[in-house]
């Protein structure tokens, strides 16, 4: 299947890998709907890659909220007549000492990456299913579906649970031609990332400049950050993959800050 003339559905798409992932389809043919909480940025984003206004929509969505989800969808197959590949990537990241993690933000983080790639999952492959011609689903893992670090508790959990629902959707899936597969990107210079800077310096205390150099690079194989570029590759390279040979895997993109 390559992603020339399909339609896919990127959560997040609003910023970071999102965005550059939604520019990277869009370049490659696909028309994309920049799904996000935020709306304004989801429209502007989808004006900025695509002025034509043929091959991008901006759709406000909270994926965390099952009817925002399915009008959401409903929106998409109206204007694009369906959803071909699916890229889970919203997220955030809340940090703390487990200790001191308090239950609303142990939730929050919960229902934003684990309820969100379900009720999008489900939307998705309803309409694939319904449709027969098959799809992809791309969930954004991290190094963090892999590996742990201090002050991650949700998100490690979260995103490690991404590959346990990538793993059954291949399973379910593959009767309908629908394959899933977990890209798990090292530390990108995105706002999520940036916003994690003088908070880990803080709690860790130390350093902004050794929070990037000793907490977030230092199991690097160079010392380089991953960029928004390698990943959207990854993310393409899935969604363009014709059979069931490649389903329910998972591809580390991180400069070797983990390594299988
Ligand atoms: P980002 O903050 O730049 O972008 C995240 C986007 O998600 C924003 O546009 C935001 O509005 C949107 N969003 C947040 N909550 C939402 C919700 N409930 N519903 C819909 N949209 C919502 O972050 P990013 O760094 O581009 O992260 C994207 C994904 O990549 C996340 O899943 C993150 O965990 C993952 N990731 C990031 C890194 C990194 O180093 N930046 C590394 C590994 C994995």
């Amino acid at each position: 299947m390559s992603v020339k003339d399909k339609v896919a559905v990127v959560t997040g798409a609003a910023s970071g890998i999102g965005k550059g992932i939604a520019a990277a389809f869009i370049k490659a043919g696909a028309k994309v709907a920049i799904a996000d909480l935020n709306l304004v940025g989801a429209e502007a984003t989808a004006k900025e890659l695509d002025p034509s206004g043929k091959m991008a929509m901006g759709v406000g969505m909270d994926v965390s909220d099952e009817a925002q989800v399915d009008g959401g969808f409903a929106k998409v197959i109206a204007a694009y007549g369906g959803v071909d590949i699916m890229v889970c990537n919203a997220g955030i990241q809340i940090v703390a000492p487990i200790d001191q993690f308090e239950f609303a933000q142990w939730k929050k983080m919960m229902a934003i990456h684990l309820d969100g790639a379900f009720l999008t999952t489900r939307a998705a492959v309803r309409d694939m299913y319904k449709r027969g011609k098959g799809g992809s689903i791309v969930y954004m893992g991290s190094v963090h579906s892999k590996e742990a670090s201090v002050l991650k508790a949700p998100y490690v959990a979260a995103k490690h649970g991404l590959i346990g629902l990538c793993k059954v959707v291949a399973k379910e899936g593959a009767a309908h031609g629908v394959r899933a597969n977990v890209v798990c990107p090292g530390f990108v210079r995105t706002p999520l990332v940036d916003k994690q800077i003088p908070e880990q310096a803080k709690t860790l205390g130390i350093s902004e400049a050794d929070v990037i150099k000793n907490v977030m690079l230092k199991n690097t194989v160079d010392g380089e950050f991953t960029t928004i570029e390698d990943v959207a590759a990854a993310t393409l390279f899935f969604a363009d993959f014709e059979t069931n040979a490649l389903t329910g895997q998972s591809l580390v993109v991180s400069h070797g800050w983990f390594m299988q």
